[in-house]
């Protein structure tokens, strides 16, 4: 049993001793002394996140709390601890409780909250140059990804932590890659279908159906709701020179040009350009507009996205004419790095390259195209929300005690 003693300081704060815990319930949080660290919980946040059955459905793992109801300066009338637990009585009158385990993996000091976005929220990226791909570009099995949960969950992380990660010994049918989406859950539609095929088409609505040498770019970039993740199933490969793919980390680039180029770095994160696609496929037409900067950047000035496309950029940027050419400058500069950074290599048979689309930038060489000397792949696209999603069902289910509290 602890001994409660409440000292009533000068400020009016309540200060409650422990055997060895101290807490200190000041204006506006709750202070718990927790494995020799010194945690702060603010009382609307305690109170929001009361995990009683009238505040939070535990199975539907929601928050029910009446929020007409609740007071933003709620205030503890009385706090009790044991070694689990932290009861709180509030002078609305409910009573929470609040396991220190919980508590503690939610902490708002910034070492507890870098821990939980790495083990919950996202793997932190790496970021990589070409000369480094083959150390970074994992290989995995494709019926292994099929059978064990570990071997999905290795290929999800390796594809969020380099943008990249290769499936090898796919079999050698159209459909293969419906199995392995399925493993993450479905497929992202395009107006392109569920899936497409990349080989040389006359006539055709799209660049990369030519055998021409396809530029670096990312797909879709006219997407608001981009694709996340490419799978190109190589199904048949060109036996003749050229046809290797080329792929690029953008997100190393960008972080280059921030540090060598800060004024060009400004220049791709400020303005916006207008990605287009404009055609026909299946009879049906299309007229696809999205406004966004070549490098996208959160509030934290993460990257988030970059987009990136020679053919599918249209011709409209809204910008003042002056920066105009600044911003060319920018681009140019943007594209040969990318280029100077980029990785070549050829797929094989069997294999279905992943990449992250909005990060990486990838490409092709040119190559003939004959008749019995072609190249086919199969290609689809998944969201990074299924993908992170899956990767958290496996993390807490594999590795429980590095899971969600
Ligand atoms: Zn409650």
């Amino acid at each position: 049993m602890f001994v409660l003693r409440q000292v009533q300081s000068a400020n009016s704060n309540v200060k409650v001793f422990f055997k060895n815990i101290t807490k200190r319930c000041t204006h506006n949080f709750i202070q718990l002394e927790v494995d020799g660290e010194n945690l702060k919980f603010p009382h609307i946040w305690l109170r929001d996140n009361c995990q009683c059955n009238q505040c939070f459905h535990s199975t539907a793992k929601s928050r029910i709390i009446d929020y007409s109801n609740l007071k933003i300066d709620v205030k503890p009338k009385s706090i009790n601890k044991d070694e689990n637990t932290l009861h709180v009585t509030w002078d609305d009158g409910h009573t929470s409780q609040f396991r220190i385990e919980w508590l503690k993996f939610r902490s708002f000091t910034q070492e507890n909250q870098s821990k939980y976005y790495e083990s919950i929220y996202k793997p932190r990226r790496k970021r990589w140059n070409g000369s480094e791909f083959f150390q970074v570009c994992s290989k995995h099995n494709y019926n292994e990804i099929l059978q064990s949960d570990k071997a999905l969950f290795h290929w999800l992380h390796n594809i969020s932590v380099y943008g990249i990660a290769l499936i090898q010994n796919s079999p050698n049918k159209e459909d293969a890659l419906d199995e392995i989406i399925s493993r993450i859950g479905f497929s992202k539609e395009t107006h392109y279908g569920e899936k497409f095929t990349v080989q040389n088409v006359q006539n055709t609505s799209n660049v990369a159906y030519l055998s021409n040498k396809l530029q670096l770019h990312t797909d879709l970039p006219y997407y608001e709701y981009c694709p996340g993740v490419n799978l190109l199933h190589c199904l048949v490969q060109t036996k003749s020179e050229g046809g290797e793919n080329l792929l690029s980390d953008a997100y190393y680039t960008a972080m280059y040009m921030k540090d060598n180029y800060p004024e060009q770095y400004k220049l791709l994160t400020g303005i916006e350009v207008e990605w287009s696609d404009i055609g026909t496929e299946n009879e049906k037409q299309f007229f696809k507009l999205y406004r966004s900067p070549i490098i996208v950047v959160d509030s934290n000035e993460d990257i988030i996205r970059i987009n990136f496309s020679i053919p599918q950029r249209g011709s409209i940027l809204s910008c003042p004419v002056e920066s105009v050419t600044p911003w060319y400058e920018a681009h140019k500069l943007f594209f040969d790095l990318n280029h100077k950074f980029a990785a070549k290599f050829k797929t094989q048979e069997g294999d279905i390259l992943v990449f992250d689309n909005i990060r990486l930038l990838h490409g092709r060489n040119k190559y003939e195209d004959r008749a019995n000397n072609s190249r086919k792949l199969i290609g689809a696209y998944v969201d990074w929300d299924e993908i992170y999603s899956t990767w958290r069902c496996l993390k807490v289910n594999l590795y429980p005690h590095s899971g969600f509290i």
